[in-house]
């Protein structure tokens, strides 16, 4: 006689279970009972019909009653609950709309009923208005409502998958969205660094992003509901998505006999078996094993339903597959962006006290020379034996594939060694010869094998810095638009040349833009003698976790959606992109500071008022620009960001406008600085060139005029051999040679206090004179010597330092009169 197999549950692993046991078995008896009226639809595409992404309901339907029973032979029973299960009879207790309650008994039985939205006892949830998602019935509602005229605002509670896709399909039907997040930071799976930019590309598409903030209670206002959080914000909506996770569906069986875990799900083994032999159980019920750290958890994912249910099906078949734990494996679209993840992240790790290590790569998603290349972000974590552990990445294209590729190895065993050897496809427009993956697998070799000593930017926060230099590799103008407080900039390419200028006695921390540089720096340093760590992921990492996304820019393009109240459809204002232009620059692929570099290459060609439009990928640019414009004095007058691609219209104002940096032209106008150094203390000196050194970051220009005692400061400090008199070689035999003679203006107490004072400053890495000097010459700040002075003091151009100007006061006072600022040192 034939088996009968009775299945509760009919989508994800319910279907798949039975539609399998029909491929093995054609004689088997399956009946398949699902609550409600549909089965076999597509949960994860529910949040896109909403938006109006998928137009036509009946996609959603994948297997209706009819073509499962035509194809599979299948008796499939909806409007059927089964409310509960007789173990030992072997039977279900059913509740059918059609047929009203009734038994029916199995040889076998598989559980997959899912999970359902939490909906906890808080005052005024029961609002008709505070909607959940789950199924075909929630999606018809929540969109009844969305298409109703005069709803313009919603509010979603909760960050996870399906808070965040709401968020997002509710805004592209034009309502203005608030998400409210009870955690520091959404989508849990990820990490803080990568999930803030996710958080940007929220804001940035104007959804109103409320972190660390849960709900209070929700209260019926006319046609809105006032939401009260637990800061006492009130926001106030005309519906409410409530997406803060779900719980297993398992009440009907609480009395079977069935086991159950410590949040409810139904413990199973490797086969999907319940302690009870021929119940099996799968989905979103059941505690699986996570396939990294071994310990029991609960990954509610479409796959492993779907695998689970295959696995259930074989077993009851006779065949011996078992489920080798879950992985978590998840990707979600943010608008332009994707983010995927697998394995697990720091925050389990940590939980779980597993030693971890972390490399961060932030290439494109193709050859950058080919157009269309979008940056990304890649984070490896794996161990000390070089197992993957996990992997997240963001950014605007071929995240998916790479995440993939890394699951992929993992399931199959695979270490990071093994990402360095994959052959992966490569032409321009798809990868680089180097894939993301492979640079990823290199950098973490990297890593085990010593070559480099890395710091994540999370760990920098954290250690102590004192016997440090924080050291950037980067070029000039990348560290002047941005760098790690308490950095010095020594560009990679200038870095053999200088290493004098690094203490060997102190460890050197690293970075650059993205962590290539910082390699090669590393490499130089290391080889050299010095103690390294590099930034992993440099800037774009440490920037990205200092970001605290709370303000919306209003130079968003979703700012400029427009809900059309008759027909409750979106109309896109007109954008920037309707803006003309006189010029165009692609840096599309290009890394910081190719955009820059080129912008002003551009403008610099352009006329006073002429328009430049720009189109860039580095994800950095959007800030970039905003302080390249406001640093320059050139109007900003457009900024967007679509699917990744940044597009700026800078208008050139050349009659404010200055130079991007003190080494090109400058213009008169009134907003310089000038500085009178007269006196030749230490102190003074250091104070003095500090002033102008930050004057001349914020990119001013800044003459600095050395008369009298000042012009020690700048004496060379070896003995320059030119011909003088008596008087004069006295008088200078009598002065200090150059900035280390120098003493200090107070405690002097016979040159100990000039030395203290250095080494005070050496311990708290603030820049020696010697580097003040430099750094000014280096950004262009005019030193100018008085000749007068230069006279009166019996000394010689050729006793100062290189690149001193000789200058009267009517110079210095030409430039005094373009300036705001005048100092007398
Ligand atoms: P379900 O697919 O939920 O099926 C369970 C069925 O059992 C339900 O239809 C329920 O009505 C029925 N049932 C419950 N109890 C009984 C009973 N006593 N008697 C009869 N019938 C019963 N996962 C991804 O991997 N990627 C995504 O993009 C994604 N997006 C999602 C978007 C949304 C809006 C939702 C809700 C989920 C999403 N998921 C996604 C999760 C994914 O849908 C689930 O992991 C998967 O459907 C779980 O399958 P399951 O069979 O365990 O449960």
């Amino acid at each position: 006689m034939s088996k009968k197999v009775l299945i509760v549950g009919g989508v994800a692993g319910g279907a798949s279970t039975a539609a399998r046991l029909r491929r093995l078995d054609e004689e088997l008896e399956i009946v398949m009972f699902e609550r409600d009226e549909y089965i076999s639809f597509a949960n994860c595409g529910l949040p896109y019909y909403i938006g109006e992404t998928i137009k036509e309901r009946e996609k959603l339907l994948v297997q209706t009653p009819e073509s499962m029973h035509k194809r599979f032979n299948i008796d499939v029973r909806v409007n059927s609950e089964v409310i509960a299960v007789d173990a030992n009879k072997k039977t279900v207790k059913v509740n059918s709309k059609a047929k009203g309650i009734y038994e029916e008994s199995y040889d076998y039985l598989v559980l997959s009923p899912g999970a359902k939205a939490i909906r906890p006892n808080i005052e005024g949830i029961n609002s008709n208005k505070v909607l959940t998602l789950r199924n075909i019935p929630d999606t018809d509602n929540i969109k009844a409502l969305v298409d109703k005229k005069g709803i313009n605002s919603a509010v979603v509670i909760g960050g996870g998958y399906v808070g965040v896709e709401m968020a997002e399909n509710l805004k592209e039907r034009g309502l203005e969205v608030t998400l409210v997040e009870a955690a520091p930071h959404i989508l849990a799976p990820f990490d803080t660094d990568i999930v803030v930019t996710a958080e940007k590309e929220l804001i940035e598409n104007g959804i109103k992003l409320i972190l660390n903030d849960g709900v209070k209670a929700f209260k019926d206002i006319e046609n809105s509901v006032e939401v009260t959080l637990n800061s006492n914000t009130k926001v106030t909506a005309d519906l409410v998505v409530l997406a803060i996770g779900v719980a297993p569906d398992t009440n009907f069986i609480k009395d079977s006999g069935i086991k159950f875990g410590a949040r409810g799900h139904i413990l199973v083994n490797d086969k999907m078996q319940t302690n009870i032999e021929n119940i099996y159980a799968v989905g979103d019920a059941i505690e699986v094993v996570d396939f990294v750290n071994k310990q029991n958890t609960a990954i509610p994912l479409a796959g492993p339903a779907n695998k689970q249910g295959r696995i259930a099906a074989d077993n009851i078949a006779g065949l011996d597959t078992t489920f080798k734990g879950t992985q978590g494996t998840a990707i979600i679209k943010i608008f332009g962006l994707t983010a995927a993840s697998t394995g697990n992240n720091e925050r389990t790790l940590k939980r779980l006290n597993i030693p971890y290590k972390v490399i961060y790569v932030h290439p494109v998603s193709h050859a950058s020379y080919y157009p269309g290349a979008l940056p990304m972000t890649l984070k490896l974590i794996f161990n000390e034996e070089g197992t993957i552990l996990g992997a997240q990445a963001i950014g605007y294209d071929g995240v998916d594939k790479r995440i993939d590729v890394i699951a992929t190895t993992m399931r199959l065993g695979g270490k990071v060694t093994d990402l360095t050897e994959l052959e992966l496809c490569y032409a321009p427009p798809f990868s680089s010869a180097k894939d993301p993956v492979n640079m990823a697998g290199f950098v973490a070799e990297n890593v085990l094998s010593g070559k480099m000593d890395v710091i994540t930017p999370e760990e920098f926060l954290n250690y102590p810095k004192e016997n440090c230099i924080l050291l950037d590799v980067r070029t000039e103008i990348e560290f002047n638009n941005g760098h790690i407080e308490g950095a010095i900039n020594i560009p990679v390419d200038s870095l053999r040349e200088r290493l004098g200028e690094l203490d060997k006695n102190k460890e050197i921390i690293e970075y650059c833009q993205v962590g290539l540089r910082g390699y090669v720096a590393a490499r130089i340093l290391v080889q050299n003698g010095y103690k390294v760590k590099n930034i992993t992921g440099g800037y774009k990492s440490a920037s990205a976790l200092k970001s605290i996304p709370t303000k919306i820019d209003d130079m968003n393009k979703a700012e400029k959606q427009i809900l059309d109240q008759d027909t409750q459809t979106v109309k896109i204002a007109s954008t920037d992109k309707d803006l003309n232009y006189d010029k165009s620059l692609d840096a599309c692929g290009l890394c910081c500071p190719g955009p820059l570099m080129q912008v002003k290459a551009y403008m610099d060609d352009l006329s006073d008022g002429q328009i430049l439009k720009v189109a860039a990928s580095d994800p950095g640019f959007y800030e970039d620009i905003k302080a390249w414009c406001q640093r320059t004095n050139n109007e900003l007058a457009g900024l967007s960001k679509d699917k990744g691609t940044i597009t700026a219209f800078i208008k050139k104002n050349t009659n404010k406008a200055k130079a991007e940096s003190c080494t090109t032209d400058m213009q008169s106008v009134k907003d310089n600085k000038t500085m009178v150094v007269f006196s030749g203390d230490l102190d003074k000196a250091i104070a003095s060139f500090i002033i102008a050194n930050g004057a001349a970051s914020m990119g001013k220009k800044v003459t600095m005029f050395f008369t009298f005692w000042g012009l020690n400061i700048l004496r060379k400090p070896e003995k320059v051999s030119v011909k003088k008199g008596f008087m004069d070689s006295m008088f200078g035999f009598m002065m200090p040679r150059g900035s280390k003679k120098l003493q200090l203006s107070n405690m002097n107490m016979m040159g100990m206090g000039a030395k203290m004072i250095r080494m005070v400053m050496k311990n708290k890495n603030v820049t020696s004179l010697e580097d003040l000097i430099k750094a000014a010459q280096e950004s262009g700040i005019e030193i100018v010597a008085c000749q007068m002075s230069l006279d009166v003091m019996g000394l010689r151009k050729e006793e100062l330092i290189d690149g001193v100007k000789v200058g009267g006061v009517g110079y210095y006072l030409g430039e005094a009169e373009d300036s705001n600022v005048n100092l007398f040192i």
